[in-house]
């Protein structure tokens, strides 16, 4: 393999083979919805050789041919692939991405022996990953965090409260933002640390629930959970840099997931519109369909460009904030529209549970939630537009 494009066909080629398997995969599990889904889903990833992808080359993960530092995740391949999976199906996107945003403030400020006893089983696919940021009273705002870590002889313990965590059901180890100075509220910036918490440790438990899409998640309770000071993931105090700088590298990646759901639901639309007669003619033969599918079109040509700007800008080590925010807010409201279109243009059958418009209608609302929802997006560039000086660059 020579260069960026002969990474981008390979590993297109390779999610979508991953996703041809998926659908006997998941029978064989007890469908798609079953407890052993999401090991199946991780099972397919590794042999594809695609969590590599989550993991910095540096740290044992995949090669990226130096579209990224080998000391960093490539923002670029994570987004050709999850678009790529997400087009085929929302669960294997997550448990790809989920490998990474668990795992990567480990990979970025862990001590490196910890990260090399973790990070091979996370490209194995055998340790699970799940990233604790939420807390009931801490959503769109991390300086409400009140899960508190306080030194306890030579290492620290751990009391607190974190929901909405993804693959908590199922994860082996957690990431976990936690108070380690000041009150909630107090807008310091040195105030919390991050910490590695293996699943097993006393004192950790997990309360399962449901959302929307079959998505592992659940509420994760530390009470008096003895940490040992080498699981601390950098400096005390850095925490909420480290918490930010993943979520730096990994939020163009949900915009990418999000241009895979619509591209699913536009071509979707496309074959049911020629295909579906009413009137003596298709679907597709009335004015007013065609101009949808030329909106859908245009709308998600719009979105993948600024999913391909944001991402080489991340790779290339800028100040890629501007872009990633416009990505991010776009892609996701546009995937909403665009499977809201192709739900319309089934008629019925777009809400027959089941149905395939039906799932992605589903499977893309959280995407304007997290990892920043479409209002933070739109504070962070209310800000940057604000902020700029002279006239707006021209294109
Ligand atoms: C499916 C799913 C998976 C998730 N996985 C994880 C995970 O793995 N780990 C993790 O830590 N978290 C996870 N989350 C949590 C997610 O990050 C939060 O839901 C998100 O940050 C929003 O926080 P909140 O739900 O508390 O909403 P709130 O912060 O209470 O916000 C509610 C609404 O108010 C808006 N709002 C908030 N502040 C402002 C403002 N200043 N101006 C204008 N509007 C504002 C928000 O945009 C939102 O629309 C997940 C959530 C979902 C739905």
């Amino acid at each position: 393999m020579h260069g960026t494009a002969e990474l981008r066909g390979d590993l297109l080629g390779r999610a979508r083979a991953v996703a041809a398997s998926a659908a006997r995969a998941f029978d064989a599990v007890g469908g798609h919805g079953a407890a052993g889904a999401p090991a199946a889903a991780l099972g397919l990833l590794a042999d594809a050789g695609l969590l590599g992808y989550a993991v910095p080359e540096s740290l044992g993960g995949a090669s990226t041919l130096g579209l990224a530092p080998r000391q960093d995740v490539s923002v670029r391949a994570l987004s050709w692939l999850r678009d790529e999976l997400a087009y085929g199906d929302g669960l294997l996107d997550l448990m790809l991405v989920m490998q990474g945003l668990g795992s990567y403030p480990l990979a970025r400020g862990g001590e490196r022996e910890l990260a090399r006893e973790v990070l091979p089983g996370v490209v194995r696919g055998t340790s699970i990953a799940g990233y604790c940021l939420t807390e009931p009273g801490a959503g769109s705002s991390l300086d409400e965090v009140a899960t508190r870590a306080t030194r306890a002889g030579d290492g620290w313990r751990l009391d607190g409260h974190k929901t909405f965590i993804s693959n908590a059901p199922i994860a082996h180890f957690f990431t976990v933002l936690a108070r380690t100075a000041g009150e909630p509220g107090d807008r310091r910036a040195d105030a919390l640390t991050m910490f590695y918490v293996p699943r097993d440790t006393k004192g950790l438990s997990v309360e399962p629930f449901e959302v929307i899409a079959p998505h592992p998640i659940g509420e994760v309770r530390f009470d008096g959970v003895e940490l040992e000071d080498r699981w601390r993931l950098g400096p005390e105090g850095s925490g909420l840099e480290l918490a930010l700088a993943t979520l730096s590298r990994f939020r163009t990646t949900v915009a990418a997931a999000a241009n895979g759901f619509a591209r699913r639901a536009l071509d979707e639309s496309r074959a049911h519109l020629t295909r579906r007669r009413q009137f003596g003619r298709a679907l597709a033969d009335n004015q007013g369909l065609r101009f949808d599918l030329a909106e859908m079109d245009t709308r998600l040509r719009a979105a993948q460009l600024l999913v391909a700007e944001a991402a080489a800008a991340v790779d290339s080590g800028a100040d890629a904030g501007h872009q990633v925010a416009r990505a991010k807010l776009f892609a996701t409201e546009v995937a909403g529209w665009i499977c809201d279109r192709a739900v319309q243009h089934h008629g019925g059958l777009g809400v027959r549970r089941g149905h395939i418009v039906e799932s992605l209608y589903r499977e893309v609302r959280s995407l304007r939630i997290y990892e920043g929802a479409s209002e933070i997006q739109k504070l962070i560039l209310g800000k940057l537009v604000l902020a700029q000086s002279g006239p707006t660059p021209a294109g």
